[in-house]
């Protein structure tokens, strides 16, 4: 069986809201180097069955075994195990070396240029797509969970924390338990939304930040009624792209599948006279 004596655990290389994140290698597969994302079991903790089997597992996990199946996606991290150790859980999953969250690639960069937004947003959109023909709904989309490399760019997405299961029933707000500043605003407004939406709502919001370096809206008030202040440097296609993302109306705003093709993600195609 597995267990935690059979890693060399090593520095701390993040921490999120419940969870610590440790560098790892697995003493005997070639010293592989792994992360160890350790959580102490909460009342809170969800419990979902896992595909064909009846034995509940942890949410997160159950959420990430549907994305694990071949064929993968690149741009989704890889769970390789899992672990409960006393009150803990520990996921054992892909180490992304040299990568570093999105958060501090936009604090760092002033002025990222739509050219490289332009490859961050056809990977995080790649694996949403991902997500949404496996059933799943992300539900924590933001820069602390979106990792990047440097100078190629390469994208993966973390931490299921707050993946939920996508049925024919609408979610309600209080499914979301992801950070506030990422709620669509229908959760807001109706109290229910619909998993390709809110992905289209947060693919606006996560271009506009990528764009200014800061967020479109800060609060509640303004995901429900503040203008976006878009800066005049971007594109026309760009600012339309981001405008039909983040148009509030889930009925209006632009469908998922019609996201690639926006004409943003096509520069080289000249313009239908
Ligand atoms: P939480 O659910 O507590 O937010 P995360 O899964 O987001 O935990 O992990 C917290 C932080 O740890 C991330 O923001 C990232 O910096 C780092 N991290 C998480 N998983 C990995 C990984 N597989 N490889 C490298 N760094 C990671
Ligand atoms: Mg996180
Ligand atoms: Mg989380």
């Amino acid at each position: 069986g597995l267990d935690l004596t059979q890693f060399e655990v090593g520095d701390l290389i993040g921490e999120g809201a419940f969870g610590q994140v440790y560098v790892a290698s697995h003493k005997r597969s070639k010293r592989v180097k792994v992360a160890l994302k350790c959580m102490v079991k909460s009342q809170q903790d969800r419990y979902l069955d896992v595909d064909g089997h009846s034995t509940p597992v942890l949410a997160e996990v159950a959420m990430m075994l549907r994305l694990m199946n071949a064929p993968r996606c690149p741009n989704i991290i890889r769970l390789h195990n899992w672990l409960e150790v006393e009150d803990n859980f520990v996921l054992i999953l892909e180490y992304a070396e040299s990568y570093q969250t999105l958060l501090q690639y936009i604090k760092d960069t002033v002025d990222i240029e739509e050219n490289q937004a332009r490859q961050l947003m056809r990977q995080l959109i790649r694996a949403i797509m991902f997500c949404t023909e496996r059933g799943v709904f992300h539900g924590d989309i933001h820069t602390a969970n979106i990792l990047v490399t440097l100078p190629r760019l390469e994208l993966k997405l973390i931490d299921f924390g707050c993946a939920q299961p996508i049925t024919q029933k609408p979610f309600n707000k209080s499914d979301y338990r992801g950070a506030g500043h990422g709620m669509p605003p229908e959760a807001l407004r109706c109290r229910v939304f619909h998993a390709n939406p809110a992905y289209v709502w947060t693919i606006g919001i996560m271009l506009y930040e990528i764009m200014h370096g800061r967020l479109a809206f800060n609060n509640r008030q303004s995901i429900m009624f503040g203008a976006i202040q878009i800066h005049p440097r971007l594109s026309t296609a760009c600012v339309d792209l981001i405008s039909q993302c983040l148009i509030r109306n889930p009925a209006k705003r632009l469908q998922l599948h019609q996201v690639e093709e926006h004409c943003w993600f096509n520069p080289t195609t000249p313009n239908p006279v």
